[in-house]
């Protein structure tokens, strides 16, 4: 048939074959195909009722559910935009993004989230109930900003996402209905879904891994999801041992929380049915990877993207199972360069990558300048990462990702990756995660690490610096450890970076 030009429209098939076959299940709810289209087809109308246009924005303060769905296929129907934000980010937050993408209509899936629940009385929304959507609140905002413009084929606007913040305030990602579809049957094809699939779905759908790579290609597979507000190693467990789950997506952090909890007394780790475990979006360790492979006896795969490719740039393939920690090569249709003092690298050596293909974003949302920056004239997007390729004789092209650019330490003029000392600080055994991060001294750099260690053991800095002279060059190892109780982090489980090199530039850091 024709290929999908608006991602509302990769359920098509699906409610045309097996319109009584599971689209989503969300804690004893299962709604079929033929119901998601009904829902989102009543949604679209309510919507416009309430004068939501071609072009206006619909803001979702959001945990994953039903509600976030439907809105989804039911904004895709109006040519409106979706802008996809998490509930449990803060209320100056949450105005800053409500006031930046001017939405007109903004939802709270307060039936799921307290939080959400939260900013809904905060706003003044209005509770209601609509068929299939079920329960949720609802406010209208800046009644008085016009519609963007909007464009007949797949560069409209689909969904505006705003960045993780890792290094700085959040950026506003235009992504285009193309963008998202080729996405959707890049995993498709990558993952081999079908209807029998059924997709663990904790990773939020505010975050473009979440909608697009996990939630989008498994509908337009046909395969169900199974949708979760948060995460909660227990559910997840449960889930995998008896909930015919066959593909789990997560953030590192979450493979580790996840890991930890299997190995508390009592607690096991078993998934019969699984057959894809699939991480991104933060570099993954190798001593998490050996551990969790050991423990539920799959490979845990990697993909590397970020919002402005909507995401997925490279990923490890199927029938490639790889050992190391290697993102895999890049996905069918996306270009690569690999660029040091605007030239290409030799061949293996470290350089910026720069992507291109029908994943790049349209653009920073009211930031051309930005745009300008990040994408230029002949459409490669310069990640900011730095990355190298795998020079292997009949090798794969396999990507590493060492770190991204800015958070570079040259410390003494020799050059430190912070995911390097990041990966032999968690490898130690009592540590959960880490992270390493720069501190501007008088005329040098230092390294400074922020651990989160297992909860109930103690290990000194001084100790777990001892132990890292055994691993590290010298002009490696941290000159400051501090430990802390929780990292900050993302809803997705990234950790904040840009906090910790504030924390480590202020007074607080404590000396080894
Ligand atoms: P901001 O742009 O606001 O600072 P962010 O870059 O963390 O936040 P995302 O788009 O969610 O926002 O994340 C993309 C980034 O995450 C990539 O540029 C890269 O640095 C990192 N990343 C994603 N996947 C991987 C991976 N598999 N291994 C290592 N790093 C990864
Ligand atoms: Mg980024």
């Amino acid at each position: 048939g024709d290929l999908p030009r608006r991602i509302h429209q990769i359920i098509e098939p699906w409610v045309s074959r097996q319109p009584d076959a599971p689209a989503l299940l969300q804690s004893g709810t299962v709604m079929s195909f033929g119901q998601l289209d009904a829902a989102a087809s009543e949604a679209a109308r309510r919507l416009t009722q309430l004068g939501l246009r071609a072009g206006d924005r619909l803001l979702l303060v959001a945990e994953n559910s039903i509600p976030v769905v439907v809105l989804a296929l039911a904004c895709s129907r109006l040519d409106a935009w979706l802008v996809p934000i998490n509930a449990r980010l803060s209320q100056r937050e949450i105005d800053t993004f409500v006031d930046h993408s001017g939405a007109r209509l903004v939802v709270f899936t307060s039936a799921v989230s307290p939080e959400a629940e939260a900013h809904a009385q905060r706003l003044g929304a209005a509770e209601v109930d609509w068929p299939g959507c079920g329960r949720f609140h609802l406010t209208s905002a800046n009644i008085a900003v016009a519609p963007e413009p909007t464009i007949a084929d797949g560069e409209q606007v689909a969904a505006l996402i705003y960045t993780s913040g890792t290094s700085g305030a959040p950026k506003a990602v235009m992504l285009t209905h193309r963008n998202l579809l080729f996405i959707a049957e890049n995993g498709r094809c990558m993952r081999r879904q079908t209807p029998a699939d059924r997709v663990y779905a904790v990773l939020p759908l505010s975050h473009i891994y979440g909608l697009a790579t996990m939630a989008l290609s498994a509908l337009h597979a046909g395969a169900s999801l199974v949708l979760a507000p948060r995460f909660e190693p227990a559910a997840v467990a449960a889930a995998l041992e008896t909930g015919r789950v066959t593909i789990l997506h997560g953030v590192p952090a979450m493979y580790a929380k996840l890991l930890e909890w299997g190995r508390r007394p009592g607690n096991r780790l078993c998934a019969p049915a699984l057959r894809i475990a699939q991480g991104g979006g933060a570099p993954l360790d190798q001593s998490f990877k050996d551990d969790f492979e050991a423990a539920v006896g799959i490979t845990l795969h990697n993909g590397y993207g970020m919002t402005e490719a909507s995401p997925s740039i490279a990923q490890t393939r199927l029938d490639a199972p790889r050992r190391d920690c290697s993102v895999g090569p890049p996905i069918p249709g996306i270009g690569i360069r690999i660029v040091k003092d605007g030239a290409d690298v030799a061949p293996g050596e470290v350089g910026e990558l720069h992507v291109r293909g029908p994943g790049v974003m349209k653009g920073y949302y009211k930031a051309p300048e930005l745009t300008r920056e990040a994408v230029d004239a002949e459409g490669w997007l310069n990640t900011g990462d730095l990355a190298r390729q795998e020079q292997e004789e009949g090798g794969d092209g396999a990507l590493f990702i060492v770190g991204r650019s800015k958070e570079l330490i040259i410390r003494s003029g020799f050059n430190v990756y912070p995911i390097e000392v990041e990966q032999a600080i968690n490898s130690h055994p009592d540590v959960v995660h880490c992270a390493v991060v720069g501190r501007d001294v008088p005329g040098n750099e230092e390294v400074v690490a922020y651990v989160e260690l297992v909860p109930g053991r103690s290990l000194a800095p001084q100790a777990l610096a001892a132990w890292l002279h055994e691993r590290l060059s010298p002009y490696k190892i941290p000159s400051h450890i501090e430990l802390l109780e929780h990292l900050p982090a993302t809803a997705t489980g990234k950790i904040l970076k840009n906090q910790l090199r504030q924390m480590a530039a202020g007074a607080g850091v404590g000396q080894r």
